[in-house]
């Protein structure tokens, strides 16, 4: 499903943020990036976006390289792949409805579509109730579910979150755990960057680790890793 094939980024700094990164990770996988402050993760997440471009290499995503698509079609990338951040990034004058919808306006879904599929996916994440809140009027939890929601409604082979419980206390974080893993037990793949020991030592997914750069670690049932 995701396919980095010999990818480096060095920035204009001269730091070099990746060093020839291979890796594979499968469709229905889901996958910890974990790793010292510094170690590259937010690099390889938004190259995954196509925020930032590698400076070597070649990144394929669900059978496309997206290593070259045009500037114009980067907006289709979010049909492939849904972002979740540690601050939610909802649009605050917008409605919990509103802020779902709009991503399938993005992607040109039809009123009838976005009227029959965003009641749908607020059910799913447990926000029925909240369509017509704003997201102030929304606790943390919720907030994140709001943003999953959009994440996933154009039904994306892959989802992405950045520390995606980062701003969560630990009850909430679980909550938020279950509701990723049970998207990705219905095909999703999940790569989800982290320094949330706990979670990734419960979980007993995948984890690959960065350092410097690098990859040090891929393990198929791993642990955080870390003390911090
Ligand atoms: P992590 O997300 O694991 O903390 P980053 O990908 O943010 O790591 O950073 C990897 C390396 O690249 C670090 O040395 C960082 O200082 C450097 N870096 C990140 N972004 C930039 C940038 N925009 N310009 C220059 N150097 C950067
Ligand atoms: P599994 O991968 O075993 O099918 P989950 O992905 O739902 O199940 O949970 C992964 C691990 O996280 C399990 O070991 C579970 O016990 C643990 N876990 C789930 N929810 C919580 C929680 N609220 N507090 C602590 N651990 C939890």
């Amino acid at each position: 499903m995701i396919v980095l094939k010999n990818v480096s980024k060095r920035y204009k700094s001269d730091v070099m943020a990746l060093s020839n990164i291979n890796l594979k990770i499968d469709k229905g996988e889901f996958v910890f990036l974990v790793g010292p402050s510094g170690a590259g993760k937010s690099t390889l997440v938004k190259m995954l976006l196509k925020e930032i471009e590698p400076t070597q290499g070649r990144i394929i995503i669900d059978n496309q390289n997206i290593t070259n698509i045009h500037r114009r079609k980067v907006p289709y990338l979010r049909r492939k792949i849904g972002v979740v951040f540690q601050d939610f990034r909802l649009l605050p004058n917008n409605t919990v409805y509103e802020n779902v919808a709009f991503a399938m306006e993005i992607v040109e879904a039809t009123p009838k579509e976005i009227r029959r599929n965003v009641p749908t996916i607020l059910s799913l994440v447990g926000l029925s109730k909240k369509a017509k809140s704003y997201p102030e009027q929304l606790s943390g939890g919720e907030q994140q579910r709001v943003s999953i929601a959009r994440a996933i409604i154009n039904n994306p082979p892959v989802l992405i979150a950045d520390e995606p419980t980062g701003n969560l206390d630990p009850e909430t974080s679980w909550e938020i755990m279950r509701l990723l893993r049970q998207i990705n037990r219905r095909g999703t793949t999940v790569v989800m960057a982290t320094h949330a020991k706990d979670i990734v030592d419960m979980m007993q997914q995948r984890v690959i680790a960065l350092e410097n750069g690098l990859i040090v670690r891929d393990e198929k049932r791993g642990g955080y890793g870390y003390e911090d």
